[in-house]
């Protein structure tokens, strides 16, 4: 049935979340910020974070590397609470070294990519920056199961353009029929394989409701049920509400 199984990366195969915070937290503290009078680190979060979307979503008309983005992003930060800023290019590189250096797999990766590997073709198209999501995935050792990695700022499309999913599959020489897309976003995950032709399985482990608008062929809780539908070979697709 299916040839080649197709992965998101952050929050569908690594802890995004996990990392990301996990990198600030040692930046911010290597950098001894939490030494300074008044310095919170909720405070930090939340107003790093909506400054720091705001960048990212802008990066690319307004022409910003990712060094850009962080750079501005802790200055505005520190700025907005009165403190001293001039450590934010310090600061920004710190924290990019240990992002790209972090991995977190989300629980039941390790052995799903084990049990798929070999007898798929596997890839990851994901949006985000290539030098992090080559270095996680290197970090923990789990680079080796994809043939092939559709990275948007290498690609130069995102999902959920379609152009990103048509690639990965010219590249790993199947059909679009012969592909299966694994993701935790409604948004770019579905809306992108739904426009490109792709089966789609939402991985949904809050086990967020699902508004009947949207009809993937598959929804799991967690990664183990992809391993029991492959190993089961029990595709079977999830039937609407109508
Ligand atoms: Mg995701």
């Amino acid at each position: 049935m299916y040839k080649a199984i197709l992965f998101d990366l952050d929050n569908t195969l690594l802890d995004y979340d996990f990392s990301e915070r996990d990198a600030m937290q040692r930046a911010v503290e290597h950098h001894r910020l939490p030494e300074i009078a008044n310095f919170e680190w909720d405070s930090f979060r939340s107003v790093f974070a909506p400054i720091n979307w705001t960048y990212w979503i802008e990066r690319v008309q307004r022409n910003l590397t990712i060094g850009d983005v962080l750079y501005h992003s802790f200055r505005d930060t520190l700025e907005q609470l009165g403190h001293d800023y001039r450590i934010s290019s310090t600061l920004a590189k710190t924290y990019w070294e240990l992002f790209c250096a972090s991995c977190h797999p989300m629980e039941g990766a390790n052995e799903l990519l084990g049990k798929l590997h070999g007898r798929y073709r596997m890839g990851i198209i994901s949006n985000g920056i290539g030098e992090a999501q080559r270095g996680r995935l290197k970090t923990g050792a789990l680079d080796h199961y994809f043939d092939h990695l559709f990275i948007s700022d290498e690609v130069g499309y995102y999902k959920p353009q379609r152009e990103i999913f048509d690639t990965a599959v010219r590249t790993l020489g199947v059909d679009h029929t012969e592909v299966l897309f694994v993701g935790d976003s409604l948004q770019d995950d579905y809306h992108g394989a739904a426009g490109a032709g792709i089966d789609f399985c939402y991985y949904n482990p809050l086990a967020k409701r699902l508004d009947e608008s949207f009809m993937p062929a598959y929804m799991i809780h967690s990664l183990s049920e992809l391993i029991q539908m492959d190993v089961q070979n029990q595709w079977i697709k999830r039937v609407p509400l109508t």
